[in-house]
């Protein structure tokens, strides 16, 4: 018996990945619809073969507690409504999977974690490419050692936001700009790659002034990270460039590089190191791995640990770390000096 998902939110995401998303899954399903508009709710539905009776609005979203095909509700609102959300339907006896960034505050996340254990249900964070096939090979080849001591991790992830008027431009709403949106891919796979939790964050901001999308959240942000190993991570994000979704990661004895990396398909991975035969020469080569959806994949992952009792990949805490160190990365760019961060050991338990 597959497990039973709610959608929550109809925006693009869900309606462009996440609700087709399923003809993949082999552990999940779609059973209920969460959204504001129940004409859209209703073409979805019957599309998608979901019951009418299984359709709620934002008001009725607490009667999801009486419907027992509904085991998992996933949160795909706009990042200032992920934390009221979480707590109900952790409250309403649901498994809660979140949207990336978990939420806009450390103090949010906690909440959302306290909420979930006090209801004895899971909480895990939608960190896509922690599912995706490259992305674990090269946490695989890392913690190998296959590129020998990891010295630097580099990465960029932007894009342009067109619209002045969208939610994601909305302090309230958004938290931030482009660095908890987009440049969240380059600090997650930081951590991820390094398998470490950074001890110093440096960062620079900048707006364009006078440009209408950018009076209430950062355009771009360009940060570094100081990791305990002595790893240095240098990242990059905006707002308000034609879209640009590269990695490489840096190591002693061979180099990785993913380009695109952060995008929903499509990943290239290279690997470079010192010819065998030749050593003037380097040996590229490039690993390929076929895919599938990241989005059916990180559900299944998700269905499976609801179905086994495990504990999810991408756990709450996961979502949090990431928000304390934003917090740390604005705190370096508005004060312009580098940022400590305690020292926490990296939850990186590979599943
Ligand atoms: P979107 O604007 O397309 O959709 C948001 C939905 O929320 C809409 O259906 C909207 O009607 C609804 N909504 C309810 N209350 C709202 C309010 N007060 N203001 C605005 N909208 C409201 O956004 P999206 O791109 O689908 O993003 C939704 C979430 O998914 C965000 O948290 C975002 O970070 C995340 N996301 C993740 C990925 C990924 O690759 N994992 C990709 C895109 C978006």
């Amino acid at each position: 018996q597959r497990v039973g998902w709610a959608i929550v939110g109809l925006g693009h995401l869900s309606l462009e990945e996440l609700v087709p998303g399923f003809a993949q899954c082999k552990r999940s399903r779609l059973v209920a619809l969460v959204s504001g508009d129940r004409a859209k709710a209703q073409t979805v539905a019957r599309q998608y073969g979901v019951s009418e009776k299984a359709i709620y609005d934002y008001k009725s979203f607490d009667q999801l507690r009486d419907n027992p095909e509904v085991q998992v509700v996933y949160i795909v609102l706009p990042n200032s409504m992920h934390a009221e959300y979480t707590v109900r339907a952790a409250q309403a006896g649901k498994h809660v999977f979140c949207e990336k960034p978990m939420a806009n505050s450390v103090a949010e996340c906690q909440q959302m974690i306290d909420a979930c254990a006090k209801a004895n249900r899971k909480l895990a964070v939608a960190y896509r490419l922690q599912y995706e096939p490259h992305h674990r090979a090269l946490i695989e080849m890392a913690r190998k050692k296959e590129l020998g001591t990891l010295k630097f991790f580099g990465a960029d992830n932007g894009q342009n936001q067109g619209d002045p008027n969208h939610w994601r431009l909305k302090k309230a709403l958004s938290g931030g700009g482009a660095l908890p949106d987009v440049g969240i891919y380059c600090l997650n796979a930081a951590r991820y790659l390094s398998g470490e939790e950074p001890v110093e964050v440096q960062a620079t901001l900048y707006s364009t002034p006078g440009d209408a999308r950018f009076k209430e959240v950062d355009e771009s942000v360009a940060f570094h990270l100081r990791f305990p190993s002595g790893m240095l991570a240098s990242c990059t994000t905006s707002y308000g460039l034609h879209r640009s979704q590269r990695m490489r990661l840096m190591g002693s004895e061979a180099w990785a590089e993913m380009n695109p990396a952060f995008a929903y398909e499509g990943q290239r991975l290279m690997i470079g190191r010192k010819s065998q035969a030749n050593p003037k020469a380097e040996d590229i080569i490039e690993r390929r791995f076929s895919g599938g959806s990241q989005f059916a994949r990180e559900m299944d992952h998700f269905s499976q640990c609801v179905q086994e009792n495990l504990v999810p990949h991408t756990p709450g805490e996961e979502g949090m770390a990431d928000m304390r160190i934003i917090d740390a990365i604005y705190r370096a760019a508005r004060e312009g000096r580098p940022q400590k961060l305690e020292a926490a050991k990296r939850l990186d338990a590979f599943r």
